[in-house]
């Protein structure tokens, strides 16, 4: 089992590069700790910018995606506070500010592309191991090892450019990059309600001096919520019957879509900033979410990191392969994605720091910050720019 790139996580990140790679014709092994379709179930709503839409057209996975729901506008608010600002997909001559799909029908459409290249004799190759999870990776000046147990069995496999892309759960330690954490405190519950009112398209984010929490529009007429706050006011929140949890999170949010009706399965996980420095090391590139962790606040983390796998996967097709995973290689990439990646993390660590705390009289300036923000035009176009298509926006 060889081949000149192979990458270790198969989840959107690393399936997004391997069927880049596929299109422009070089071969890649794709090594997945879990079985073939085991993410299906994962309800987990994720926000989509317009650059992420036109990059899985791209890979013909867009319109294999069962559901999507359009966020026509953006609706900010501060509790406690009058200012607000409104941002309308109209007003800049666009379809949607973004869309909102589920993690596990993303995966759906990936296989399904997957599936159909396979069938196809082609020139390039994708080659997937399920149940294969990598245990150490080894960067050395020549190649990477990577240690990885399969249906019991240890192998040793070496590469000119291993990707990592395990979501940065798995791998701790690898010697040359560093990785930096900011822990919040903070814990994040997500789940699917339904509400009185239909949602029209608007996703609501609502900042309070608890935590940010996020309603976007998912299916007809639910919405997925990201209830974000200090771990001991979070984790109870998973313990209340549903009427409880329900009507605390209509005196939470406020009545801008009337009472919550109807609640899903809860869940809740820590938040963290987490970023490596560098993202590189001699013939290892790490992307995606194992590169950074963001807040979910401001839906931003598979955008980021789906662009990771584009400009990577632009920079090994412009590459021969004696030169993939050399030291001129890797600065090009540093280089290309450090902007985009920095103003990423700092956009929502300020977000987070700014709107969610009760010192005394940052609620003011909030609260003219939201109502300035919401007149000035060029502003909102600016920051509609950027969260589109990232800093090259
Ligand atoms: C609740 C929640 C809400 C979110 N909302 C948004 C949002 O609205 N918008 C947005 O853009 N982002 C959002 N995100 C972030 C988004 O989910 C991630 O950015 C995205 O999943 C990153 O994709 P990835 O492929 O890098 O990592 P992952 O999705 O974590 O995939 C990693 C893959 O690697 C595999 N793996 C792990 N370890 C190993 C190993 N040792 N060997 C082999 N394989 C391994 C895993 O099984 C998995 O398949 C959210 C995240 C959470 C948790």
């Amino acid at each position: 089992m060889t081949s000149p790139i192979v990458i270790a996580g198969g989840g959107p990140v690393g399936m997004c590069l391997a069927l880049r790679l596929f299109q422009s014709g070089r071969d890649c092994v794709v090594l997945e700790a879990k079985a073939q379709g085991a993410y299906y179930q994962d309800h987990r709503a994720l926000a989509l910018s317009q650059a992420s839409k036109l990059m899985l057209e791209n890979l013909d996975v867009w319109s294999r995606i069962p559901a999507v729901t359009p966020i026509n506008s953006i609706h900010v608010s501060q509790k406690g506070s009058f200012g607000r600002s409104v941002l309308r997909a109209s007003d800049y001559d666009m379809a949607a500010l973004g869309y909102v799909l589920s993690y596990g029908h993303l995966m759906q459409a990936i296989d399904q592309v997957l599936s159909e290249y396979a069938d196809k004799s082609q020139a390039a190759k994708i080659t997937i191991h399920y149940d294969t999870e990598v245990q150490q990776i080894i960067p050395n000046n020549r190649n990477t090892e990577l240690h990885i147990q399969q249906g019991g069995q240890a192998q040793t496999l070496t590469t000119a450019l291993a990707v990592l892309a395990d979501g940065g759960r798995s791998l701790k330690d690898i010697p040359g990059i560093e990785r930096i954490n900011k822990e919040y405190g903070h814990h994040a519950l997500v789940c699917k309600v339904a509400a009185e009112l239909a949602h029209d398209g608007i996703a609501y984010e609502r900042f309070t001096p608890m935590g940010p929490v996020a309603l976007l529009p998912n299916g007809e007429r639910e919405f997925s919520l990201v209830w974000t706050g200090e771990t001991a006011g979070i984790e109870p929140l998973l313990e209340l019957s549903d009427d409880v949890f329900l009507a605390q999170l209509h005196q939470h949010f406020g009545d801008r879509v009337g009472r919550f009706t109807q609640v899903q399965k809860r869940i809740c996980f820590p938040l963290k900033l987490s970023y490596l420095s560098p993202v590189t090391a001699p013939h290892l590139v790490v992307i995606g979410n194992a590169a950074q962790t963001m807040h979910p606040v401001a839906g931003q983390g598979f955008n980021v990191g789906l662009r990771d796998a584009w400009e990577l996967a632009e920079l090994i097709m412009q590459t021969d392969e004696v030169n993939l995973g050399a030291a001129s290689f890797l600065q090009t990439y540093q280089a290309s994605r450090q902007q985009d990646t920095q103003r990423g993390l700092k956009f929502t660590d300020f977000l987070v720091r700014f709107f969610s705390n009760d010192i005394a009289g940052l609620g003011g300036i909030r609260s003219l910050g939201l109502g300035l923000f919401d007149a000035l035009t060029p502003a909102k176009a600016h920051l509609i720019r950027k969260m589109s298509f990232g800093s090259k926006g």
